[in-house]
């Protein structure tokens, strides 16, 4: 077994869509960054990479790499799920938190998951998404950005 843990945050903007766990959520500003600036599937993805010891997606996707732009960061997962494969392991769990002041985010929940979890080999039952505010304090909380965790358990194929 190996556990990893991710943890980003992406800037709030206007002009930009909402994308967490692949997922287009309606809001008034979106995030911005490099790829699409899913805060959750970067999260997922360092995750992974950290239960490997393999660093960060940082090294693996450098922002500075223009292959990498306005990427859909699902296309990124399925690459680092490629690595955990051939390392030899699986996917037993995912729990993920996502740190956001506003949308509210219950509504989007099953669709993350359903987006998740064939991209990471599970059911959607063993990927785990929930969010909570802030309560008005720190960046957060003033809407400037969203933050995502995220925790991955993996298992060696006994195969
Ligand atoms: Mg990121």
């Amino acid at each position: 077994m190996r556990i990893g843990l991710g943890y980003d945050v992406h800037r709030l903007k206007t002009g930009f869509p909402l994308i967490l766990g692949g997922v287009q959520i309606p809001f008034a500003k979106g995030l911005a960054g490099h790829s699409d600036a899913d805060a959750l599937t970067h999260a997922f993805m360092d995750a992974l990479l950290g239960a490997l010891g393999e660093g960060d997606i940082g090294s693996h996707f450098p922002a500075t790499d223009p292959a990498f732009k306005g990427i859909s960061s699902l296309l990124l997962l399925r690459r680092v799920m490629d690595l955990v494969s051939q390392r030899g392991y699986g996917v037993v769990n995912a729990d993920a938190v996502i740190v956001a002041q506003a949308p509210r985010l219950t509504p989007h929940y099953s669709a993350m998951r359903e987006k998740l979890a064939p991209l990471l080999g599970i059911t959607p039952e063993r990927v785990n998404i929930k969010a909570t505010t802030t309560e008005g304090l720190g960046f957060p909380g003033r809407g400037e950005g969203i933050a995502a965790q995220v925790v991955v358990l993996l298992q060696k194929n006994t195969r």
